[in-house]
């Protein structure tokens, strides 16, 4: 493999067009949950199969999180979309089911949850296809959306996704609104919904004998959210959250979420949307321009 390290724009999707939020709201949050469940400590280490412990962390998902967080959006009447490995529908269809029974947006996230790898382009697809079947299979649905396991993309990736049928990614990191992706070819690709990596509760919240890190509560995490969704709200932006319920499904941190989120609603100008929702407007909104 040799490597074109030339100069240019590696990302060489459209910019961002000016956005207006529906209901005159003057930003948008958009609350992503990725239910990797074992498949985080399975998908990149197979051999952690042999360690219960390990993969226990993962279990919190089926076990409590899933209904944890299921419990605090039905509180608080909202809608989020649930990034689900196939693997993770297959293994836990009844923690799974009532994520749809709820009404929420199911989007893919994989099979194994493996790391997309360029140099291995027909087991990246495989993911895709697999994913697309276990989800069916177990769930009943077809995703339009898709946030990258282990947060990762390439070109070769993304037209697979357009030509499966994605609508749309949350995985990137380089905007603060929506924009469209420009595949290889020239030709437009998936709209991306940014994420912003303040929101990953991974990043606070998760520590394992394997990967030990420092944990942060809510004297850290609390005013960090708020500080960083207030400004985003002022520039009209998204606040793209990328939790999961083997972290904010955990005690302490359900109630630091709850109070995010109360935060965000008390403001009242917010559209709080899911991925398809967002994708929908964006889609609209592009209507309109060519018009
Ligand atoms: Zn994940």
């Amino acid at each position: 493999m040799t490597y074109d390290l030339s100069p240019r724009p590696l990302n060489p999707a459209f910019e961002a067009p000016p956005i207006t939020w529906p209901n005159g709201a003057k930003s948008a949050l958009f609350i992503g949950f990725d239910v990797d469940a074992e498949t985080a400590w399975i998908g990149n280490n197979p051999s952690n199969i042999d360690r219960m412990v390990t993969t226990s962390h993962g279990g919190y998902d089926a076990r409590v999180g899933i209904a944890k967080i299921l419990e605090l959006m039905k509180e608080l009447g909202l809608k989020a979309t649930f990034f689900v490995p196939g693997w993770t529908a297959l293994a836990h269809p009844a923690a799974c089911e009532p994520i749809v029974q709820a009404g929420h947006e199911i989007g893919h996230h994989g099979y194994l949850h493996k790391m997309p790898d360029r140099e291995k382009l027909e087991d990246a697809f495989e993911e895709i296809d697999r994913g697309f079947e276990a989800l069916e299979q177990a769930l009943g649905v077809t995703p339009i959306g898709y946030r990258a396991p282990s947060g990762e993309n390439f070109p070769e990736l993304l037209a697979y996704l357009a030509k499966s049928g994605v609508r749309y990614s949350s995985s990137f990191r380089d905007d603060i609104l929506p924009y469209r992706h420009r595949l290889a070819d020239g030709r437009p690709g998936l709209v991306e919904i940014p994420v912003n990596f303040a929101f990953d509760d991974w990043n606070f919240g998760m520590s394992s004998r394997t990967s030990p890190r420092p944990l942060f509560g809510r004297d850290a995490v609390l005013p960090l959210w708020i500080d960083e969704f207030e400004a985003t709200h002022a520039w009209g932006g998204i606040t793209t959250l990328v939790l999961h319920p083997q972290v904010s499904g955990r005690p302490m941190r359900w109630h630091i979420l709850r109070e995010f989120l109360l935060h965000v609603q008390a403001k009242g100008d917010v559209w709080i949307a899911t991925g398809a929702e967002i994708t929908g407007h964006f889609e609209h909104l592009e209507g309109d321009q060519d018009r």
